[in-house]
Parts: C-alpha cells; sequence; structure tokens
C-alpha cells in the first residue's frame, strides 16, 4: 500500500482520444497541445505516446527545451512566444518555433543575428478574443518582416484562437473564423484555429492544423456534453487511500470549522489528498469519490493533506488502506468533479502538483 495520491496515467486512453481527432479533422494535420505539463499528465511521456501528431504546441520556452531535451523530435510552437533576445536565441538553439504575436517580438527578431533560424513559424492574428494577436491591419507588415528577416526560413502560418467554441453556434465564432479566412486568402497561408471544441463542433475551422488539448486527455470542452457522450476515454484515474476511519454520534463535528455535522449515528473515512496535492478546496461540503464502487460525498473542509468522506453507504467491509478514486472512475468523471468545485476540467488537472505520483500503464491495469 502506498499512502499517497497516484494519478494513474492511461497512455492508451491518451492513444484513443489521438484517434478521436484525426477521425474528427482527417485532412488538417496536428499539432498536440501538451503545455502546462500535458494538463498534469506529463510532457515527456504525453509526447512520446502521441508520437503520430505532426508538431506539439507549449505555453512557455521552457516548456518547449524541457521536450527538446528528452529527445522529441517534432516541431515545438511556443504559443506565447519570447520576450528578449537571449529567449529568441534560446529558442533557436532547440530547435523550437515561437509565435509572433505583438510588435515588440518584430523588433526582437529585427535586432538580433541568430546563429540558426527559426523553421515552422506561426503569426497570431487577433479574431475578437483581444488577447494576443495583430490586427488584420497589421498583419501586411508583420508578414512582410518575417518574409524579409534572415532569422525565418520556410513558410510562417497563420494561428487565432476562439473566446467561445465550448458555445455551440455563437455567432462569433463563425465571426472570428471569417476574419481568419479572409487573411489566409489574402496571403495564401496555412491556417490553425481549432481547439478541442472547433474540432467537435466547427468543421470548417479546421484548416492545416488542429490543435487539441482537453480532448486528448478525455475530458469533455461542453458543458453540456461528457466525454462518453463524445466516445472520448478518461487518461488520468485519480487515487489515494483511507488513512483512518472515525465513528461519530449525532452532533459531532467534522474538519476544520465543524462545516459538517453529523445527524446521527455514523461513520467518516480519512482519505489522504488535500489542496497541498492540488485537490480543490472549493469541493469543501460538495465534492464526491467513489469507494468500493460507490460513489460517497465529501463531508467537511478540505484539509491540506487530508479529506473526510460519509462512510454510511460503504460502512460495514471499509478498511484502512482502502482505494478512494477522486475521478476518472466511470461513474465518477473529472467534468462531474469540476462542476462541483464550479471550475472546469482543465484547472482541476493542472492543478495537481508533484507530490501526487504519477503511474503511466498501457490499457486496463
Ligand atoms: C490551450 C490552447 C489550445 C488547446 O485548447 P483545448 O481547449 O484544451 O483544446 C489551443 N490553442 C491555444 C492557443 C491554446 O492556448
Amino acid at each position: 500500500m502506498q499512502s499517497q495520491a497516484i494519478a494513474h496515467i492511461d497512455l492508451a486512453a491518451l492513444k484513443h482520444n489521438f484517434l478521436r481527432v484525426k477521425q474528427l479533422a482527417p485532412n488538417s494535420r496536428v499539432m498536440s497541445v501538451i503545455k502546462a505539463r500535458a494538463y498534469g499528465h506529463g510532457a515527456i511521456q504525453a509526447a512520446e505516446a502521441l508520437v503520430d501528431s505532426d508538431a506539439f504546441a507549449v505555453a512557455r520556452l521552457e516548456e518547449g527545451i524541457e521536450l527538446r531535451l528528452a529527445g522529441i523530435v517534432q516541431p515545438i510552437v511556443v504559443l506565447e512566444g519570447v520576450m528578449t533576445n537571449e529567449e529568441l536565441q534560446a529558442a533557436a538553439d532547440y530547435s523550437l518555433s515561437p509565435v509572433f504575436h505583438h510588435v515588440s517580438q518584430l523588433e526582437l527578431l529585427l535586432s538580433t543575428d541568430l546563429n540558426k533560424a527559426l523553421s515552422f513559424c506561426w503569426l497570431m492574428v487577433e479574431t475578437g478574443m483581444h488577447r494576443l494577436g495583430f490586427p488584420q491591419e497589421q498583419l501586411s507588415d508583420a508578414l512582410e518582416i518575417l518574409n524579409i528577416s534572415p532569422n525565418i526560413i520556410g513558410e510562417v502560418g497563420l494561428m487565432s484562437h476562439f473566446a467561445n467554441s465550448d458555445i455551440i453556434g455563437d455567432p462569433r465564432n463563425q465571426q472570428q473564423l471569417d476574419v481568419l479566412k479572409q487573411c489566409s486568402d489574402a496571403y495564401k497561408l496555412p491556417t490553425s484555429m481549432a481547439n478541442s471544441a472547433a474540432i467537435f463542433s466547427l468543421a470548417e475551422s479546421h484548416g492545416g492544423w488542429v490543435r487539441p488539448g482537453i480532448m486528448l486527455y478525455g475530458a469533455s470542452p461542453f458543458s453540456d456534453q461528457t466525454a462518453d457522450d463524445l466516445d472520448l476515454k478518461p487518461v488520468m484515474r485519480l487515487t489515494s487511500v483511507i488513512t483512518a476511519i472515525q465513528d461519530l454520534k449525532a452532533g459531532d463535528e467534522v474538519g476544520y470549522g465543524g462545516d459538517w455535522q453529523a445527524n446521527q449515528r455514523c461513520r467518516v473515512g480519512i482519505v489522504s489528498i488535500g489542496y497541498g496535492d492540488g485537490y480543490s478546496r472549493q469541493l469543501s461540503n460538495t465534492g464526491a469519490v467513489i469507494i468500493h464502487n460507490t460513489k460517497v460525498a465529501v463531508v467537511g473542509r478540505i484539509s491540506m493533506d487530508m479529506i473526510i468522506i460519509d462512510l454510511s453507504d460503504v460502512a460495514a467491509n471499509v478498511d484502512i488502506g482502502d482505494e478512494v478514486i477522486l475521478w476518472g472512475d466511470a461513474q465518477l468523471s473529472v467534468d462531474e468533479i469540476a462542476q462541483q468545485a464550479n471550475t472546469i476540467s482543465y484547472e482541476l488537472l493542472c492543478h495537481l502538483n508533484e507530490r501526487v505520483k504519477r503511474i503511466y500503464h498501457y490499457g486496463e491495469n
């Protein structure tokens, strides 16, 4: 028995979800998004399992360097690009492909003499999100700089990002897409716009390159469709164990603040996971877990290292050391827990920290 939280990562499920991307966008190349340690699953392991990806995307330079040092050979796009001459040089040294989204980055390009040119570069186009990117009217100047710079070889692509693709049929999606289409028609350049939600719901946006993130990890990008509805398989099963059992009488309070009180004789279990592992404190008095194939409630406040669960429905046969599933079970998806925590699966997955051991397997275990 290991008395700690473990994220069991199923690399076969990851591959299954990647094949879903290929089915949905058969004519596009796939840039698998593995930023933030592959949404908490481990970037190197995810990259190795997603070997059929045509490219990878990370958010930060350091994330790209880590993958290169681990021997990943595909193009690696750095979505946030670079901010200094040193970072630009590092991108070149490690054959990374920074996105150019701001005029300050073009100035770096003009003021640095790279000893190796960058390739597979992308220009971010502002189409409605107002986060990163060049407005349409600045595109021609920006592309001119990329074209004449000896620091860049090969074709540059046009990238943009949806602000509302999780809302199927929202007119703002089509508006954003129309702006990018105008640009790609004008400059005859490849495009990349579709994230997971758009891969499912807006085929017209697939373009040359799709950029799946959350769907690869087997969670749903939509609040009203489950991963199962979308034929995605959960990649992470998060487990821990019962470390203590308490028998309570009516009126006994549990945990900090006594936020939960027994209204009759009952039994609760203490589970070794808490906000110190990245398990959301928002789940206080509202979350659920699976024990012995039964869904039971999280009671009281989440502590740093522990949570408390109600064992009333399973009390007879629960023992110290028994496994508890926090999410990733057929009966309890990370999306359901995210709703209980008033957030999205992305956040719960990314928040799991290094205190949670990752164990990798292929298929059932
Ligand atoms: C994170 C990210 C993605 C992936 O989005 P999902 O919703 O996880 O599929 C795609 N493109 C950009 C620019 C991103 O930042």
